[in-house]
């Protein structure tokens, strides 16, 4: 018995290593990676329920490797959660999502709303708002086409932290949303603190409810009610069937994100989605 608990110890500390390394190699490459472009935005749009047409999309970053081709988020997200290089790809998205819109309003476009992802780093940093607002300055588009993505963990990791975010964004034109409702242990008490324009309502909340008519559906209709009590906007995230979509359209939910009409695609294809461009 000895034997096999020392075997299994060796075989753990071995995989822990191989992971160390190949974070090691991350670490190492991420600098010039951001300095080469290879971190590049995807988008995935947003439908209104009641018109069908797209209102917005969420930018999602995407590591295009040259060795390695296209690297998911989550093979190196966390890492740099942890290393706090995440801030600094936050800008890099930002900058991205800027341009983009500075590009349409020179096209003639009428510019959808499009959101960022904001890590938990943000936070800890109270000069946070004017790297932002120097990147937009430059770009000369207005906050109003922004939307600020803040994940739902954060209301109990730091809730007066948070809510100071929130402010400063709204004072300088931002809109605020919060992702990933419904993921964790939240309770609909936060709500009353949290002034988010947007209520992202994560896929646990629906995902069940294709099979489960009664407790499941019960929920959902009843957190779009309070969101809209609120005045705040519902977006489902991760709407994969026609089900789903109908079931969301009922209740009251005023956008979707899924799969089911799109994943997430360079800002070309979404140009073709959003603005109907049928050359190229
Ligand atoms: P998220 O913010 O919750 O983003 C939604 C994720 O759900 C995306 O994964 C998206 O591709 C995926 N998704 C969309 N529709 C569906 C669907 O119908 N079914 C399923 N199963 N999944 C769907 P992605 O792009 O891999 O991103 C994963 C996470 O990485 C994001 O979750 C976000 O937390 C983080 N992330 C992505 N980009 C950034 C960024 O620029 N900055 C920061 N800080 N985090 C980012
Ligand atoms: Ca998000
Ligand atoms: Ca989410
Ligand atoms: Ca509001």
């Amino acid at each position: 018995a000895g034997g096999g608990r020392l075997c299994a110890c060796r075989f753990y500390s071995s995989e822990d290593s191989l992971q160390l390394s190949a974070e090691k190699e991350i670490e190492n490459r991420m600098r010039a990676a951001l300095d080469a472009g290879e971190f590049a935005i995807y988008l995935q749009p947003k439908l209104d329920l009641r018109t069908d047409a797209v209102v917005g999309a969420e930018a999602l970053v995407r590591w295009i490797d040259p060795v390695r081709g296209l690297v998911p988020p989550s093979d190196f997200i966390p890492l740099f959660e942890r290393n706090g290089f995440v801030v600094d790809l936050d800008l890099c998205v930002f900058e991205q999502v800027c341009a983009l819109l500075r590009a349409w309003i020179d096209g003639g476009r009428r510019p959808v709303v499009l959101s960022v992802n904001m890590s938990r780093a943000h936070l800890a940093d109270p000069c946070f708002l004017g790297r932002y607002e120097e990147i937009r300055r430059r770009h000369d588009v207005p906050a109003s086409l922004i939307e600020i993505e803040l994940t739902e963990t954060l209301v109990f990791e730091d809730p007066v932290g948070l809510g100071r975010v929130i402010d400063e964004l709204h004072a300088a034109g931002y809109s605020c949303s919060m992702d990933d409702f419904g993921s964790g242990y939240s309770s609909l008490n936060v709500l009353k603190d949290i002034d988010v324009d947007v209520l992202k309502l994560d896929r646990v909340f629906f995902d069940a409810v294709d099979a489960d008519t009664g407790r499941g559906a019960a929920i959902v209709d009843i957190v779009i009610e309070l969101a809209r009590r609120l005045r705040m906007r519902t977006v489902a995230e991760g709407v994969e069937t026609r089900e789903q979509a109908a079931f969301l359209k009922r209740a009251g939910c005023d956008m979707i994100q899924g799969y089911l009409f799109s994943r997430p695609v360079p800002p070309v294809e979404f140009e073709r989605l959003a603005f109907g461009d049928s050359f190229g």
